[in-house]
């Protein structure tokens, strides 16, 4: 779990490794029913979120993370109207999913919130506004049970968690795995956030063996999130049309054109680039090639 100290966070997701931010000025610290939550500014990286003592997002570095989990599968899929995001409490993926005007509806399944009512009113620019668009309907749930329950299908589902411990370690299961795939329309894409390699390279094996079974086409993809320490983050991929992680830079171009949307990070030949994965997470996850 994370200390405080009087001005300091340090974040001890790791034994023996980890980061420290000085604690400016504290915005909100409280536990909700589910999870401690703090938010604080720090100098360098804006306002930070914390949940159980594990960096959540930072306004300085949030926009590799949130682009990276929604442009890459929304384009890839071409024309998806309808798209689930699990977790996201902060409005960060709400944000950019909703900058894509072919989708007719955003379903959010969020357990706590506490974190999405004070991340609306302590990290604004994460989610600007993107709380009040009209095609967003608010779940607050555990994202298992809307997966095993729901009877609405979609064309993305964008899994944005906590790690594997407490409220989000369901998120990581067979079960939750297969959920998302009966809720996935034809040609339906899921992406997850699935931690980084250096540091939790069992999570990237567990998740490949359970979505290899799933999923005509697996894989995972990967963007450098400086608060997400340890190296590169990984994504993970399920599709369940294999042709979308092979499309051309020309279609990939011309989607992002077309979509009229601006970015910090995302562009089509990041988005090729990223499912090119080092030869020991290849290895870790049984796959003899990135094809
Ligand atoms: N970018 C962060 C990361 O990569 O770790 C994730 C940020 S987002 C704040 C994570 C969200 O997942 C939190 O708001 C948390 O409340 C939510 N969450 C955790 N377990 C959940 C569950 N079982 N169902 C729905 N939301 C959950």
């Amino acid at each position: 779990m994370s200390t405080t100290t009087t001005c300091e966070y340090l974040e001890t997701l790791y034994e023996g490794y980890g980061q420290r931010f000085r604690m400016e000025k504290l915005l909100h610290e409280v536990r909700t029913e589910h999870q401690h939550l703090v938010i604080f500014e720090n100098p360098r990286m804006g306002r930070v979120m914390a949940l159980d003592g594990v960096i959540q997002t930072t306004e300085a570095d949030e926009f590799i993370y949130h682009e990276m989990l929604t442009h890459v599968p929304i384009l890839a899929h071409g024309s998806a109207k309808r798209v689930l995001i699990i977790g996201g409490g902060d409005g960060g993926m709400l944000r950019e999913v909703a900058k894509h005007r072919s989708v007719e509806h955003i379903t959010m399944v969020e357990i706590d919130g506490t974190v999405v009512d004070m991340c609306k009113e302590f990290l604004p620019n994460h989610s600007k506004g993107a709380f009040d668009d009209p095609r967003l309907s608010l779940v607050i749930d555990d994202g298992m049970r809307f997966v095993a329950t729901t009877q609405e299908k979609f064309d993305v589902i964008i899994s944005d968690s906590t790690d594997p411990i407490g409220p989000g370690e369901v998120l990581f299961s067979e079960n939750f795995y297969q959920a998302c795939r009966r809720c996935l329309n034809e040609g339906g894409i899921l992406v997850t956030q699935n931690g980084t390699p250096f540091m939790q390279i069992e999570e990237v094996k567990t998740t490949a063996g359970r979505l290899r079974s799933l999923f005509p086409d697996w894989h995972f993809y990967q963007a450098a999130v400086p608060t997400y320490i340890g190296g590169a983050m990984t994504f993970a991929w399920g599709a369940t049309n294999t042709a979308y992680r092979k499309l051309s830079r020309e279609t990939l171009s011309q989607r992002f054109a077309g979509s009229g949307i601006i970015t910090r990070y995302y562009n089509p030949e990041i988005h090729i680039g990223a499912f090119a994965l080092p030869q020991y997470v290849l290895q870790a996850v049984n796959k003899p090639s990135n094809d």
